[in-house]
């Protein structure tokens, strides 16, 4: 009996319990749980299927969330919550002994600066009590994990630089939305950029370095260097990278509407008084935009996520791409979802899936990257979201900048 419990009903969530729904033989019993019971009574009348439940749960109270964990019995935890959550949710798993997997790492919702360190922590304690925390199981983080262990396995004794790039080209019609949570999104474009170089972080102000990438399946697009969270993971376990840089591409219009927010002060996480009480002028935005959610139906387009990697093999110089393209409308098909929140959802439902089988199970808290990649691969291919591995002559640094 493979019971999991799915905390989180946006559009990640969604696509997690449908994926997990049109796997009975892995996932016989699941239970959807979030904030807002409408929204996971939307999903399971969706799916209509006799095992998917429901129930209402705010995680940030321990008491309720111990409660339910302990009245549904599940055999683990899929997070798919916000990142403010990480801890609130792992404390409770801790303590009613089930095993944890998420799609970010932990962020303090009064830092904007997402790191490991904090689940890092919990390593110990995970490994004394048996369970296991699968940390960063969505694309990127996740999958990009993924890519570079199955290059390193199969290509490379030794890995020099890797290019991270991500590529959303779908168009929603709106002057402005964000394909996924916009408080998480906005956070995350508008802190410095960074990249490993020879040893050290080398921070870079936010959108400093551009370059123009002529991306499989899509065409060329601005890509703009970030700091992305699979970086500082990848760079503690695997060993010997002397590179390594993120890559996200924006439209024009998306940086316009963001400068002016930022002008504005309305990407700010301080809180401001307000007509006698407190706002945070970000989640006051979030409210004014559109659900990503609600998306779907309206993205049209490809995204493309991919890492291009060099390093040696045998002594000889090797180069490598492997990357995936997703058509928006293909997944909404599927799961009413876009394919930002597919991409995240797959390989969810994928790290679950390794777990409950028992092909990546060890207790403490692991990255992807610590795993054996070939059967996540095979199962990226077999449900939904199938990807190259091309040999390649890319240089990054020749591409123009505009
Ligand atoms: P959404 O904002 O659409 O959904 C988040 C869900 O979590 C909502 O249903 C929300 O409930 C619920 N939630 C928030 N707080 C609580 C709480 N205290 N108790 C219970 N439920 C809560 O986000 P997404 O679905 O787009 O993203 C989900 C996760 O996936 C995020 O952590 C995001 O960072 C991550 N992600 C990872 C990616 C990757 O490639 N690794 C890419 C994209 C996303 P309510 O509806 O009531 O607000």
């Amino acid at each position: 009996m493979s019971r999991v419990l799915i905390i989180g009903a946006g559009g990640v969530g969604r696509v997690v319990t449908h994926k997990c729904a049109q796997l009975p033989e892995v996932f016989s019993d699941i239970w959807l749980a979030s904030r807002t019971l409408f929204k996971c009574d939307r999903i399971a009348q969706e799916i209509g299927s006799s095992r998917v439940s429901t129930a209402q749960v705010d995680v940030d109270n321990p008491t309720e969330l111990v409660a339910l964990i302990r009245r549904i019995q599940p055999r683990m935890v899929i997070n798919v919550a916000l990142p403010y959550q990480d801890l609130s949710i792992m404390d409770a798993c801790l303590e009613t002994g089930i095993d944890y997997l998420d799609t970010a790492n932990y962020e303090p919702p009064d830092v904007a600066r997402f790191e490991y360190k904090w689940q890092w922590a919990y390593q110990q304690r995970f490994s004394d009590a048996g369970i296991m925390a699968l940390l960063g199981s969505g694309f990127d983080p996740g999958v990009t994990n993924v890519f570079i262990a199955y290059a390193l396995k199969h290509h490379f004794d030794r890995i020099d630089t890797v290019d991270i790039l991500d590529c959303n080209a779908g168009d929603h019609g709106y002057p402005f939305a964000t394909n996924f949570n916009p408080e998480i999104n906005i956070r995350e474009v508008t802190a410095n950029g960074r990249y490993f170089l020879d040893g050290a972080w080398i921070e870079t102000r936010p959108m400093e370095i551009s370059k123009v990438f002529d991306f499989p399946a899509i065409g060329p697009r601005k890509m703009y260097l970030l700091y992305h969270e699979e970086m500082e993971s990848l760079i503690r376990h695997i060993p010997g990278i002397r590179r390594m840089r993120f890559w996200m591409t924006f439209g024009d219009s998306y940086l316009r509407h963001l400068e002016m927010i930022r002008n504005l002060g309305l990407d700010a996480i301080d809180p401001i008084e307000f007509e006698g009480r407190k706002i945070v002028p970000l989640k006051f935005l979030k409210a004014l935009l559109p659900d990503p959610a609600s998306l779907g139906a309206r993205t049209k387009g490809k995204t493309n996520i991919g890492c291009i990697v060099t390093g040696e093999k045998n002594h000889r110089p090797v180069s490598r791409y492997i990357y995936n393209v997703c058509d928006h409308q293909v997944c909404y098909r599927e799961t009413n979802a876009q394919a930002v929140s597919y991409t995240t959802g797959v390989p969810a439902m994928i790290g679950a899936k390794m777990m409950l089988e028992g092909r990546w199970k060890q207790a403490g808290v692991w990255n992807m990257e610590q795993f054996d990649p070939d059967p996540f691969m095979e199962d990226l291919s077999r449900f939904g979201l199938p990807w190259q591995d091309l040999a390649c002559d890319i240089d990054i640094d020749a591409l123009p900048d505009s």
